[in-house]
């Protein structure tokens, strides 16, 4: 897609960093801190984006040239600003190891063997193989179990492995979690991760994952299906083997909800009442007739890809031990399906713009006389859109100390297409930055937010999470 930009930024990012990172100081009643942000910084962020989201480019896929040209450009821009080289080995890069899967229509396997006959699966409109990082090709075949979505939540009195023998079966499961778990325990629950882990935990040897239609009338199957020749990714560990890789899970496989219909045919509930029980947190698990057998194929290589991370020296003797890291994403998804004859995914917004307004903040501070009395730390993330998987690297091997990242604040996709009325710290409850960002927010004039929603049209938002956690 050809980017057109419409830029109405305020230097707000560079406000909430400058609060969070100086001693409070209350701001002069007439103070206006946008009399004091650099002139030509529209321009540059305007310049940036246009770089960055050039079909050029390509999307800047991690493992791509578009990506490594990308990583380029912000490692030349911060030495430009004058930030200190802060990846391995006095360079801004850290490199990132990484297995690149691609899924293969060839080889492609999903039957379903019942007393009544074999019913085969469609592929692309039915199912999906998943992205196998543990083998070039795979061939199961196993009893089938159904448990709900796949959550042990004992502590929350709920577990949808009770009753059940998930040992040396494929279980089907929904994605989500129970509408009646608060936001944080939804979000741990409904995450893929936590999911696989349980999977395996209870003995399943392979996964399906089928869809439902609440969610595939907000998200339909066939628009994601579409990119399915797509990499998928993983982080390779210092053993040389991808991390979240689940070896015990010997297939994978996902389905539409055509896909889900056809599969749940045989349960002891009509396929609709278990649709229903999925929204009112009432579902149950069971075996399900039949065995499934689930072939695929999957090209792997090893990929490099590399953060980007420049440093703002602490002007304070002691607090310059401390980091804060600024973080946005510098990959997006590369090229794919083609819509209106375009396959180059941009990633204008998502998150050239993000990259750029980090790079207005780092000229900002740079520029200012007094440097922020703690260290401050850019970082450009890569494989982000692959599963958070630069930023998850550098929460693991940090470039600095690991105990002296305090802070993280993150940008992604800042869609700055109206005014800025509020700030909404997303996140901000696990932080301890609320009343910073309050700050700075009031020294602007906007919202201090405080919901995950803002309450006034589109703001600006921000990402936390502390102690060099992965930013999300
Ligand atoms: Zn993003």
């Amino acid at each position: 897609m050809i980017f057109r930009p419409t830029l109405l930024f305020a230097p707000l990012a560079l406000c909430v960093l400058a609060a969070c990172s100086r001693q409070p100081e209350p701001a002069p009643p007439d103070a206006d801190p946008a009399a004091t942000a650099d002139a030509s910084g529209p321009a540059r962020i305007e310049a940036d984006v246009r770089f960055l989201a050039d079909d050029l480019l390509e999307g800047r896929a991690a493992g791509t040239r578009g990506y490594d040209l990308a990583s380029l450009y912000v490692a030349n821009r911060m030495r430009a600003i004058g930030l200190a080289p802060a990846g391995d080995d006095g360079t801004y890069f850290q490199r990132v190891p990484l297995l690149e899967a691609r899924r293969q229509r060839e080889g492609a396997q999903f039957t379903l063997q019942r007393d009544d006959g074999a019913l085969s699966f469609t592929f692309l409109d039915e199912f999906l193989p998943g992205m196998n990082f543990n083998a070039a090709s795979h061939v199961l075949s196993a009893p089938l179990v159904f448990v709900g979505q796949a959550v042990h939540a004992p502590d929350l009195g709920y577990d949808d492995f009770k009753g059940v023998d998930v040992r040396g079966k494929v279980a089907v499961y929904f994605s989500g979690a129970p509408a009646s778990f608060s936001n944080t325990q939804r979000a741990f629950h409904a995450s893929g991760h936590e999911k696989m882990s349980q999977l395996v935990a209870n003995g399943a040897i392979g996964a399906i994952g089928i869809g439902n239609p609440v969610d595939d009338a907000k998200y339909p199957w066939a628009r994601g299906a579409r990119n399915w020749e797509m990499a998928g990714m993983r982080l390779v560990g210092a053993d040389g083997k991808p991390a979240d890789a689940w070896p015990e899970l010997k297939a994978t496989a996902t389905l539409s909800v055509e896909g889900a219909r056809k599969l749940l045919a045989g349960a002891p509930m009509p396929v609709d009442e278990i649709f229903e029980r999925r929204e009112s947190g009432k579902l149950e698990s069971f075996d399900l007739p039949g065995r499934v057998t689930l072939a695929g194929a999957t090209t792997l290589q090893a990929v490099d890809s590399r953060n980007v991370i420049g440093k703002l020296p602490g002007s304070d003797p002691t607090l310059a031990a401390e980091h804060i890291a600024y973080s946005a994403h510098l990959d997006h998804i590369g090229i794919g399906a083609e819509v209106d004859g375009d396959g180059v995914y941009n990633g204008a917004f998502d998150n050239a713009l993000g990259i750029a307004v980090m790079l207005q903040a780092a000229t900002e501070l740079k520029a200012d006389a007094t440097a922020p009395r703690r260290s401050l730390l850019f970082v450009a993330v890569t494989a982000e859109e692959r599963g958070l998987l630069g930023a998850t690297y550098f929460a693991q091997f940090p470039t600095v100390a690991k105990d002296s990242l305090v802070a993280n604040i993150n940008m992604d996709m800042p869609v700055f297409l109206t005014e800025v009325t509020d700030v909404v710290p997303i996140g901000i409850e696990h932080s301890t930055l609320e009343a910073d960002v309050q700050a700075a927010a009031a020294q602007l004039g906007v919202g201090g937010g405080g919901g995950p929603h803002p309450p006034r049209g589109p703001g600006a938002t921000f990402f936390f999470e502390l102690n060099g956690g992965a930013p999300t």
